[in-house]
């Protein structure tokens, strides 16, 4: 039967079959198993090594296994054609089998093959075609898509450690054992060194990187690192690539893994600013900036450590203050006011032992230092002061006023002894005498009193302990009772009577005298009340009035009002105020004394002669009566000069249409001297110390007693207008 030219017989199909496997591999060859035979019936060229020729199919297979393919892949290999295996494989698989082997090429170089087996010929024949594939390519595209999983993996770290770095304004590197794993890119950047694969610390270190000073710490750093600190961090300065240190905060986290060698994370971050911040916070807390003194704080912990470090060691604190420093404020301006301090800072830093003694300003014009020595080197420092400020050329000259404590028992906190130095400043300027005092025994008793007072002076007020006592006031020639004046006893159950020089003054520093003196002048109302109800006439009755009242707008309404509550004529009430309230505010208070004398009270300016400017002070302020102090009194008959400033403050008084009364009378010739001023009034000792109300009342107005006159003061006297003024 003619072929039907279309149709293609068995071995052209072979043919056919075997040109289209040819467009896929690159060797082929035909097996038969049954005869142990085997061809090559296709080779890409020059590209892998062919079996040897001349053997049967087993020993081509054997030598094929041990001289072709990769020695790792030679027992795989060969299990792919074991005769038996291959059946199984095929059908069970049903169409082909294979296997990857690295196959030996030419230049003796391996490739990644893909061996393919397909069954040839017809069913229950061993006949195969065995095709081999280069995969070489595709193998490394995998091994390198596995390099990208790890490159992508990397660079998700990186995005991750850009986005700490940016939340956190830091740097991370990473590193294990000795090698570096990971830095950022920053890092070589910003810091100054040659990145050449040190790690890091090595390189900050070789190549000066780290600031010399924070060598120690960083060290430090390390080994607690190495002694299984889990995380560390460091403050340390790094040299930039522009050459300025900067403060880093450097910190490792070691990251659990199994290996031997750990791994850390670490991150640097810029805390330069932060720092420097924190330095001028500390050096704005701790020190003044106008004088660069210290601060309170620092002062008394600077002192504790001196006398930590130095326990036997002799010390004092000093305190010390312009003597009307606001008033050159005012009248200088502040700049002068600045210059003044700087100036007393720089005498005081000159005389200081910088390494033991200390130097603070408070506030204002307040200075503290810390001495080393007794009280002559306290005198000394005063002197050089005094000295310096004396020399200090302006319009004016400062003067300083001390307060000095010795720092002795250890057990005394700092800022107590401070205080006692405070003690002492007021003291010296309470006294007038000179320009410093040292705390002593006489005020620490004070100061143990204050104590006392302020635990018992508001109970004291409410329980009725406080009650005004009466001073009659005279007229000195016919000895009668003209007026009084109120003054506050402290009638204590156990400590008996306390006299006002004792609490007056602390409760003007502690604002209680307002409280005070309030009840004072109920007091003296509903005595006032009481005669008057009783059918006398009372003299008017004079009350102590502090300054404090003056910052108080109310003050004129509340004296209105308790008049009014007792019903009183207002001339009963006189108002005596002393030199000190008329520092403050000049124009508050003239408009509050006119203000009190339109609804009928009087003013007297007690202690007249003590201040800086009493005669100023007679210009300026509308006042009813003027006082003469003690000291004025006695000044008056102890010496000329005295004699003359009595005479003519007298006559001058008189000229502006007030009253004089002289304070302090203790005996006749006081009084004649007085009269022979022409001083018609006095009120002292030698008429009556104060008494109580029951005794006032008594005397004055059920006995109606007059006081007894020495005959010599009932003398006609010459007045000294006739004596001086007509004169001139
Ligand atoms: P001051 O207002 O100058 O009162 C006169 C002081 O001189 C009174 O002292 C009085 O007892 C005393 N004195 C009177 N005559 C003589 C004398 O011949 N010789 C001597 N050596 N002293 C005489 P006191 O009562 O101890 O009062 C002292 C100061 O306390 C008062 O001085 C006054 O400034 C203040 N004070 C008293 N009571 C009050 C008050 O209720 N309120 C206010 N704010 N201050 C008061
Ligand atoms: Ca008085
Ligand atoms: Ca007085």
């Amino acid at each position: 039967m003619p072929r039907r030219p279309d149709v293609p017989d068995a071995a052209e199909m072979e043919q056919r079959y075997i040109r289209l496997l040819s467009n896929f591999y690159d060797q082929i060859y035909d097996l038969d198993f049954r005869i142990d035979f085997y061809r090559s019936v296709y080779q890409s060229d020059g590209k892998f090594c062919a079996p040897p020729e001349g053997h049967g199919l087993a020993a081509m297979l054997e030598a094929a296994a041990d001289t072709l393919i990769h020695p790792e892949d030679k027992a795989d290999f060969q299990r792919l054609f074991q005769r038996a295996e291959l059946r199984r494989a095929l059908s069970s698989t049903g169409g082909s089998t294979g296997g990857e082997y690295r196959k030996k090429c030419l230049d003796g170089s391996y490739r990644w093959v893909r061996v393919m087996v397909f069954p040839f010929g017809g069913s229950g024949q061993e006949r195969y075609l065995v095709c081999f594939q280069d995969i070489d390519v595709h193998k490394h595209v995998g091994a390198s898509t596995r390099e990208n999983v790890l490159l992508h993996i990397q660079s998700l770290d990186h995005l991750r450690y850009r986005a700490i770095a940016e939340q956190t304004r830091s740097m991370v590197f990473e590193w294990q054992g000795p090698a570096l794993t990971y830095v950022d890119a920053l890092i070589p950047r910003l810091l100054a060194g040659n990145y050449d694969g040190r790690h890091l610390f090595e390189l900050w270190r070789e190549d000066k990187v780290l600031f010399s000073e924070d060598r120690a710490v960083f060290e430090n750093f390390l080994r607690s690192l190495a002694d299984s600190e889990p995380s560390s961090a460091v403050t340390m300065r790094l040299r930039r690539r522009t050459g300025a240190f900067t403060w880093y905060v450097l910190s490792c986290t070691r990251l659990e893994n199994n290996t031997d060698e750990p791994r850390y994370m670490c991150s640097l971050r810029d805390v330069d600013k932060a720092i420097h911040i924190a330095r001028s916070l500390r050096q704005q807390a701790e020190y003044d900036d106008l004088t660069g003194a210290c601060t309170m704080p620092t002062f008394l912990e600077k002192t504790g450590r001196l006398r930590h470090k130095r326990p036997d060691a002799l010390r004092h604190i000093v305190r010390y203050d312009v003597a009307g420093f606001r008033a050159i404020d005012e009248r200088f301006g502040q700049e002068e006011g600045r210059r003044l301090l700087r100036a007393i800072s720089y005498l005081t830093r000159e005389n200081l032992a910088s390494d033991r003694e200390l130097f603070a300003r408070l506030s204002g014009d307040i200075f503290l230092v810390c001495l080393e020595g007794g009280s002559e080197r306290v005198r000394e420092f005063m002197d050089w002061l005094r000295r310096g400020v004396a020399e200090y050329a302006n319009a004016y000259r400062p003067e300083l006023f001390f307060g000095a404590c010795r720092l002795d028992d250890p057990e005394t906190p700092v800022r107590e002894i401070c205080e006692r130095a405070y003690l002492a400043l007021m003291a010296a300027k309470g006294r007038g005498l000179s320009d410093h005092a040292f705390y002593d025994d006489e005020l620490r008793r004070r100061v143990l009193e204050e104590h006392f007072i302020k635990a018992e002076m508001y109970a004291a007020l409410a329980d009725g302990q406080f009650v005004p006592y009466l001073q009659p006031k005279v007229e000195i020639f016919s000895g009668r009772i003209v007026g009084a004046e109120a003054l506050a006893r402290w009638r204590h159950p156990e400590r008996g009577l306390i006299p006002p020089n004792r609490f007056v003054p602390f409760f003007e520093r502690n604002g209680f005298i307002v409280l005070l003196d309030k009840y004072i002048w109920e007091e003296v109302c509903k005595l006032l009340r009481s005669w008057l109800d009783k059918g006398y006439r009372p003299v008017p009755v004079s009350i102590n009035v502090s300054r404090l009242h003056f910052s108080d707008n109310s003050f004129c309404e509340k004296l209105r009002a308790l008049t009014d509550k007792y019903r009183l004529p207002r001339h009963l009430l006189e108002l005596e105020l002393t030199e000190s309230a008329f520092f403050e505010n000049e124009k508050i208070l003239q408009q509050t004394m006119r203000d009190l004398q339109e609804s009928g009270f009087a003013f007297s300016m007690d202690d007249f002669g003590t201040g800086y400017s009493s005669l100023n002070t007679l210009r300026a302020l509308p006042f009813n009566t003027v006082k003469l102090d003690r000291a004025f009194v006695s000044d008056g008959t102890d010496n000329r000069r005295g004699r003359i400033v009595a005479r003519n403050t007298i006559t001058l008084a008189k000229q502006l249409g007030m009253k004089i009364i002289a304070e302090g009378v203790e005996t006749v010739e006081q009084a004649l001297f007085l009269r022979s001023l022409g001083c018609d009034h006095a009120q002292g000792f030698y008429y009556s110390r104060p008494m109580d109300a029951r005794d006032f009342e008594t005397f004055s107005f059920v006995r109606r007693k007059c006081f007894w006159v020495d005959p010599r003061l009932q003398e006609t006297l010459p007045r000294p207008e006739d004596d001086v003024w007509a004169k001139k």
